[in-house]
Formats: structure tokens, sequence, C-alpha cells
């Protein structure tokens, strides 16, 4: 039996009445309140005939009312296209007239963005509950395992963003495997990367079935982020791996009372297993990284407790997930090769929105006619079933005909005690086509480049060598923390085919 989220959280709202379903800067909201307001403002647009079908649009931090708004156009059965704050104006516009949507919620922060998308309403979320008037509260409209719950543009980290559409059915299958969090409802999940995100939304979903808490910060900062989670005591936390680096490089850090903590949560980019250890060391808990895509398809979870041994894997194929390597012409390689990976599960992305082309060429089909989502990264699974992430395909180095992967040239690097931060990307050589730079954030001012070059090709292989090491003082990464590898390669590039 799925489980559907419009009737769940009519369910959660009489169950856990009293109890905080979400907390933000100005308020807590009560899950008899939050049940009540959400169903009040789904009454409200289906007065105004927004239902499935209906594609309604978000452009705000996060709140309690963001949250709020989010669940009420979902009781209200039509889709939530939260848009990406991080991107620019010119992507918003594309994404607004890309998606059909009429309706956009947005905060003061973003409203001089929103008035130039082309929305022909726009509800400042300060307003929600004026806007949603004396509409009655509705039950949960009911929908199809067809009809779309959401559609999220992908972070865009290797080209242009594209529409990935969620049915009912890829989430509900989602809601019914949220044990991996281990979050009940006594959970209480630190909400600190935007809504917009995927990565978000598998959380506070699982929150919100299940009936636990959300704590919702509008901005991540480092001591902020303590305070809370000391406050709340808060169980649960999906963070990306550069809020890990953050969090462990605060020289407050060990001040605080985290001992409630169960479980934090990584995914989106490489975490790299230095990292996991000193996270394992000073902070109450288990981490569980997950690999996945918004696609959906693939998934892997890697329990950091149980496998010590493995956290330089994203760890094994989660249940229900067919995984497989395949080579550039689409053939399926022998279990333990190298070779781009795909995946298929439940929960997978009828398609991209307004693009078949894009949807074609991320799929794979298998010889007996199974349809797979295409990753576009490098991987290997080991002896023991654990999948070895390389690279993204478009970040591979070709060197003198060998490929090279930046991660591992990176988990080398990564070891030197001088590297806090590291991205290895493909600079034109004359001799080798490609060759691989070194871009270290250094941890001490007199460092050197050249010596953290030896000591790390010393440990690489002969075709593995780093060409040169530069210093940067800070790499750039989006606002969910993946290293931009695209805009770092550009200016080596220009004038170069
Ligand atoms: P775009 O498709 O627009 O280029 P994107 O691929 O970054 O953006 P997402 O769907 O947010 O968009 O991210 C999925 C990708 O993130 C994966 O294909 C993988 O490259 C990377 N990723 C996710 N989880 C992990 C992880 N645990 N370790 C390493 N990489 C990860
Ligand atoms: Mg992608």
């Amino acid at each position: 039996q799925l489980v559907r989220f419009g009737p769940r959280i009519a369910e959660n709202a009489a169950r856990f009445a009293d109890k905080p379903c979400v907390i933000d800067e100005a308020e807590t909201v009560t899950w008899a309140e939050f049940g009540d307001r959400v169903a009040r403002l789904a009454g409200r647009l289906k007065v105004m005939g927004v239902g499935p079908g209906s594609m309604v649009m978000s452009l705000a931090e996060n709140s309690a009312a963001n949250l709020i708004m989010y669940a009420g156009v979902l009781y209200a059965g039509a889709c939530m296209v939260p848009l990406p704050f991080s991107a620019t104006e010119p992507a918003l516009i594309k994404m607004r007239s890309d998606c059909g949507g009429t309706l956009l919620f947005t905060t003061a922060k973003y409203r001089e963005t929103a008035e130039k998308l082309g929305a022909t309403q726009i509800v400042d979320l300060a307003e929600l509950e004026a806007f949603t008037g004396d509409a009655p509260a509705i039950p949960p409209v009911e929908v199809g395992d067809d009809d779309l719950f959401d559609m999220i543009y992908s972070s865009g980290t290797t080209g242009t963003p594209k529409g990935i559409v969620h049915d009912h059915r890829f989430r509900c299958r989602q809601f019914s495997r949220t044990s991996a969090y281990g979050l009940e409802e006594s959970g209480v999940l630190m909400m600190s990367t935007p809504l917009y995100s995927n990565t978000t939304l598998v959380a506070i979903l699982a929150c919100l079935i299940r009936g636990a808490t959300a704590i919702s910060m509008s901005r991540f900062n480092t001591v902020k982020f303590l305070e809370l989670s000391e406050k709340h005591r808060a169980t649960h936390a999906m963070l990306v791996p550069v809020q890990y680096m953050r969090l462990m490089d605060e020289p407050r850090f060990d001040e605080f009372d985290l001992s409630a903590y169960q479980t934090k949560m990584s995914t989106s980019a490489p975490l790299p297993g230095v990292l996991i250890a000193q996270v394992m060391k000073r902070w109450p808990g288990n981490i569980m990284e997950f690999y996945g895509m918004t696609e959906g398809g693939p998934g892997t979870v890697l329990d950091c407790a149980a496998y010590p041994d493995k956290w330089d894997t994203v760890g094994k194929p989660q249940e229900g997930a067919d995984m497989r390597v395949i080579d550039e012409d689409g053939n399926e390689l022998p279990y333990g090769s190298y070779g781009e990976v795909v995946g298929r599960s439940g929960s997978m992305m009828p398609g991209y929105h307004n693009n078949p082309e894009k949807t074609r060429e991320a799929t794979w089909v298998s010889p007996d006619g199974e349809h797979f989502v295409r990753t576009g990264d490098m991987g290997r699974f080991d002896e023991d079933g654990f999948l070895h992430l390389l690279d993204r395909k478009k970040d591979m180095i070709i060197s003198g005909g060998f490929n090279i992967y930046a991660a591992d040239l990176e988990s080398v690097l990564r070891r030197h005690p001088d590297v806090a931060d590291v991205a290895v990307i493909a600079i034109p050589s004359r001799e080798w086509g490609e060759t691989p730079l070194g871009l270290v954030v250094p941890k001490r001012q007199d460092a050197d480049p050249d010596a953290i070059r030896e000591w790390a090709n010393e440990q690489l292989g002969k075709t593995q060598r780093v060409s040169q090491v530069e210093f940067r003082d800070d790499l750039p990464r989006s606002e969910i923390g993946k290293i931009l590898k695209r805009e770092l390669r550009e200016p080596y590039w220009e004038g170069q085919t």
C-alpha cells in the first residue's frame, strides 16, 4: 500500500496535533495548525481552479510559510515548481515559460526578480494567510499515479538546467522507502539546504510523512546551524559536503551539545573519506551518504558506521535499485569494470519536461528492453558490491590516450596536510591533448605548490600524474555546494576547440 501525500498530512495533523511540525526564525507551527493552513490554502487554490495539471511556482528562501505553501499546492493536487533562486534572471525567465505556470509565490527578498519572470499572479509568502482568506478547509484532492507532484530543475552543473518531473508514483514509492533515514515521528530534522533542491525535498517529505519536526533555516550559517541543533535537540540533518567542511572548520564546533543526533545525511557531491573521518570523530551519530540524481533511477547508500573501510565509496544500491555499468557504445560491461553508471528503480522520472531529445539521451535500454537512467557518472562496483564513483564523464581527463579520473587525484591531494580543498581539471596540453591541473585551496599561506605536486605524484601511478598545482583562495560552487568545474576549466580552454 503506497503512502499518499495529502491524506497522510491530514492524518498526521490530527494525530500529532500540538507537536511542532515546522519551526523557523519567526514562528513555531504545530501539526494541527499546519494541517489547517494547508487545507485552507488548498481550498483557496481549488476555488481558483488550481488542481491536477496546474503548475504553481515559488521563488523563495526556506521558511515555515514556504513549507505550508508547498504542502498546500500538493494537497490541492497541483504540481509544485520551486524555482532555484541562485539561477540567473534569464535562466529563471526560461524556466517560467518552460513550465507554463502563472501563479508564483515569492518573498520580499526575491520580489524584484519575481516581477520579471512573466507570472500573472504573484503572492508574497508573508501574506499567505491573507491570500487564503476565508476559504474553507478541504479534504486532500484526489490524484492519480500519473499526476505530477513536482518539477525540479536539475542543478545545471554540466549545462542548461533540465526540468525534471516527478509524478505521484515516483514520490509515493519514495515515501514507502524512507526507512533508510531512520527518521521517526520523534525525529527533528534540520532543513539547511534550499527547498528547491531535490536533496532537501527528499528529506523534508520524509519528515512530513513520518510526522516529525523540521527546523527551517533561511540561510545556512555554521554557528546558527549549531545553535539551532542544540536548542531543538536535532536528531537528523540533510547537509551537502561543503557544509560538513565548513562545520569542521568552525572554531566553535566543539562548544555545542549535539548529543541528540542520530543520523546526518549527505548527498549531491563527493563526501571525501577524510571528511567522513573527522565528522564521525567529532559529531555524535552516524552519517548516511546517498548517491543519486534528481531524475531518480539509480541510488546507492553508504552506512558510514557500519562500513568504516568503505568511506571512499558511495555504498551499495538501495533496495529495489538495479544498477549496471556500460561502455561508450552502450554495451553492458561485466561486473567490476569501469564505465558509465546506469540504474533503474521504482522511482524514475517519466522524462524531462518539454525535452524528448534529452530524455532519449538520458535513457539506456537493456537488451531485454528495460529502461534505465544514464547518470553521466563514471564508476565501478567492487567485489563487495560497493560503488566507487570516479568522475562525471564530462569531467574526465583524457591524457595521451589514458583516462584520468580527477577523483583519484583529488583524493590523494586531499590527504596532504597543507590542502584544505581541491579540484582537479583538464587543461590543454600540446603533448598529451589534455593534462590534469590541481587547483588547491591551501591551509597555510606559505605552503609550496610544487612540493604538494611532487608529494602527490609519488603516490600516483605513472599515467596519472598531476602536471601542475595552482593555489586558489576559494573554489566556485553552486548554491547546493557542487564545485563548478565547467567554470574552472573555461579560462584555460578559451580559443581552443
Ligand atoms: P545537471 O544534470 O544539470 O548537470 P546535476 O547533475 O548536478 O546537474 P543533480 O541531479 O542535482 O544535478 O545531481 C546529480 C549528480 O550529483 C550525480 O549525477 C552525481 O554526479 C552527483 N552526486 C550525487 N550524489 C553524489 C555522491 N554521494 N557522491 C558524488 N557525487 C554525487
Ligand atoms: Mg545531472
